[in-house]
């Protein structure tokens, strides 16, 4: 009898337990439950998914939750204007003016045409042949071990003859190649059109010295800066000013006769409206357009 009573007793405790257990959890789960903003659900879902942090934020995620508190919406360079639209209407406001971000690598020389190398046998990688002293005589240049193809997942962007050459087919601006330069030669720059002017060096030392270690090194004559407003000199290198950039108003053909090391170029893909302006001369078969302002008068080249 006595046993009777206590499984009794046990039983009903247990059930006690339960019930209460229950009731705590019913509890938590309304109090403690996170209100998740439908928009951001419709940013999250609206958003490529890449992940790759090119907006400024960990993941896709962390950029939806900040979208409806008030951050642009512009930022998501891999989903491009498209992303932007929905994200508009999502949020109901007027699409903003943006223009696709894309990489400029700020060096020209190919291996060739750098000088004072010296045979590096470290681990190869820019970060580790970064630290050596000597690897070549440019310490600004393009180390040519590819650091930033290994990070780019979309194959945008590959060393040709010692240098990195983006190709802006592939290229969706996510930025990673710029974040992972050691040499910081790498800047993203707003394409106004689909090839745009760049300054392709980075050296920021006199010409004397430039000319020492590179053969298409700026030599800060400042002949561009003279030439053309959108150039201001800083230190011993030129910056073209992209925000005032119209690739409709400005002529950079003075500019282009003026530089005497061939520093200024056209990165880009040249669009149907630059094709048509060189179609009746003899051109490269790969390029289908005279680009010859780089430092490679064979080929156009990122
Ligand atoms: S080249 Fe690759 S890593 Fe660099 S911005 Fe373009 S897609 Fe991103
Ligand atoms: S004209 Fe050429 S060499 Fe002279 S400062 Fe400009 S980019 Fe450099």
């Amino acid at each position: 009898m006595a046993t009777w009573i206590t499984v009794g007793l046990a039983g009903a405790i247990l059930l006690l337990l339960a019930v209460a257990m229950a009731y705590v959890l019913g509890w938590a789960n309304q109090a403690l439950a996170v209100q998740v903003d439908a928009k951001v659900i419709a940013v999250e879902s609206a958003l490529p998914g890449a992940n790759c942090g090119a907006c400024g934020y960990v993941g896709c995620r962390e950029y939806a939750q900040a979208v409806p508190k008030g951050e642009s919406i512009t930022k998501c360079t891999v989903g491009g204007m498209g992303c932007v639209a929905d994200l508009a209407k999502i949020m109901g406001v007027e699409v903003e003016q943006t223009w696709p971000y894309r990489p400029v690598v700020h060096c020209g020389a190919t291996s060739d045409q750098r000088l004072q190398k010296t045979e590096y046998l470290g681990e190869p990688t820019c970060a580790s042949a970064n630290l050596v002293a000597g690897v070549q005589g440019c310490t600004y240049g393009c180390l040519g071990l590819s650091d930033c193809v290994v990070v780019c997942d979309y194959d945008a962007i590959h060393i040709i003859d010692g240098l990195a050459v983006v190709d802006y087919g592939k290229c969706t601006g996510c930025a990673a190649c710029a974040k992972a330069c050691p040499r910081n030669i790498i800047s993203m720059v707003p394409f106004k059109s689909e090839r745009i002017f760049a300054v392709k060096c980075s050296n920021q030392d006199f010409g004397k010295e430039v000319k020492a270690v590179c053969e298409v090194g700026c030599i800060g004559c400042k002949g561009c800066a003279k030439t053309c407003d959108l150039f201001e000199m800083a230190g011993n290198l030129p910056k073209i000013n992209y925000e005032a950039y119209d690739p409709d108003q400005v002529d950079f053909g003075p500019v282009l006769e003026k530089c005497p090391m061939n520093s200024l170029v056209w990165v880009g893909k040249p669009s149907e409206k630059d094709l048509a302006a060189v179609k009746d001369q003899e051109v490269p078969d790969e390029i289908k357009a005279d680009f010859k302002t780089s430092v490679d008068d064979a080929e156009w080249r990122g």
